[in-house]
């Protein structure tokens, strides 16, 4: 495979790059899987068609479940980088005593959901790069 980062062949699975130092999936410049360059954005590769994104999206297990078990609370929001909506379900909670919490936790319940059955490159492209702020 390749250095995403500097597109030097690495042995498979390897740990670094042994010429840049750093881990092979890591980088943007690069295909893993045929060296070609890559931009930044691009989330398959145009000259082999693999995916350019690391799977599985670690980000939206985590976003998921945080929505489903905190979502009263806006964690997932935050964790995100969606402070304002965050703040706006956070205080829905807490302005209310709690009366209102229901609404937050279950918009937090609906949205974990929808990012753990989304597909890894849906959610990268319209929550990461995307930035849509509900569902
Ligand atoms: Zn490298
Ligand atoms: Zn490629």
């Amino acid at each position: 495979m390749y250095c995403r980062n500097c597109g030097n062949n690495v042995e498979e699975n390897a740990f670094a790059c042994t010429k840049c130092g750093c881990r092979p999936i890591d980088g943007k410049n690069f295909c893993n899987n045929c060296g070609k360059e890559t931009q930044d954005k691009q989330v398959i590769c145009i000259n082999c068609g693999v995916s350019l994104i690391s799977r599985p999206s670690r980000k939206k297990i985590a976003a998921g479940l945080l929505g489903i078990l905190l979502g009263c609370f806006g964690v997932h929001k935050f964790y995100l980088g969606y402070t304002t909506q965050g703040v706006i379900m956070l205080l829905i909670s807490i302005l209310s005593i709690f009366v209102l919490a229901a609404i937050p936790a279950i918009i937090g319940l609906i949205e974990g959901i929808l990012y753990l059955t989304m597909d890894d490159i849906e959610f990268e492209t319209t929550y990461i790069t995307g930035h849509k702020p509900w569902f």
